[in-house]
């Protein structure tokens, strides 16, 4: 057994045995891990388990068995999320659509220290589906999906109206789109949104916007990759899906 000293932002908790949690961690450190919490809730350390709450964590890891959070400090609360049932169901999304990118046990500060920007970001106000979109295409690559956005397959020329080819897992320029019988007709924005979203800094996410009828479109074709690579049905997904059905009829 180790102690830490980490950032971490809760995933998720879940009930165990009588009134004992089960708690996802995902750590700056150590990658996302569980930690046992006894007496939950009785205990000082329960409002700092709830789902996406970030602090700086003081943890026994144990790398065989229960690991242990021995206190913390340093807590932020997302509260423009959590009073929003728009940003919270799709900041949930996200946060479990990396968990399930990841491997337990595994560091990965990179992509902790992406989630939390975009967290934050969602919190500030920024357009919360661009960043689940944004999100959902940089994730691809852990899940072993590398797709390029940027250039013909075939000539990789570079700034031209592409279409997507899933025979060939890659753009089509216009001299090559008869490669492909069955390639997707896109709108040509996509690929190139994609594209931007594919290497973003998010200093330039301020000045991002974008159409509702191509976020539809966007929404679509994202859907598509990930039901042809990735093969992925999470709850939270379902549930943001319902929700922009229903915000469409409470819009009528
Ligand atoms: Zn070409």
């Amino acid at each position: 057994m180790k102690t830490k000293e980490t950032s971490g932002i809760i995933l998720y908790n879940r009930n165990f045995r009588e009134d004992d949690k089960l708690v996802k961690i995902f750590t700056e450190t150590d990658g996302k891990r569980m930690f046992f919490v006894k007496h939950a809730r009785k205990s000082q350390l329960n409002s700092v388990i709830q789902p996406l709450t970030v602090a700086d964590f003081i943890l026994k890891i144990n790398d065989d068995g229960l690991s242990y959070i021995e206190d913390y400090k340093e807590v932020k609360l997302y509260q423009h999320i959590n009073e929003d049932l728009f940003k919270l169901s799709y900041a949930t999304y996200i946060v479990s659509l990396m968990d399930a990118a990841i491997t337990d046990n595994v560091a990965d500060p990179h992509l902790f220290a992406f989630l939390k920007k975009t967290l934050d970001l969602i919190n500030d106000g920024l357009d919360y589906v661009i960043l689940t979109n944004i999100s959902e295409i940089q994730i691809l690559d852990r899940f072993g999906v590398q797709l390029n956005f940027h250039e013909c397959a075939f000539c990789h020329r570079v700034g031209l109206p592409f279409d997507f080819s899933y025979k060939y897992s890659g753009l089509l320029c216009p001299d090559h789109y008869i490669r492909d019988d069955h390639r997707s007709h896109l709108d040509p924005n996509i690929p190139y949104l994609l594209n931007q979203f594919q290497s973003i800094q998010f200093d330039d996410l301020k000045t991002i916007s974008i159409k509702p009828e191509m976020k539809e479109k966007i929404r679509l074709f994202i859907d598509d990759l990930y039901d042809n690579y990735v093969g992925l049905h999470l709850k939270s997904k379902k549930f943001i899906d319902d929700l922009e059905n229903w915000g469409d009829v409470m819009r009528k």
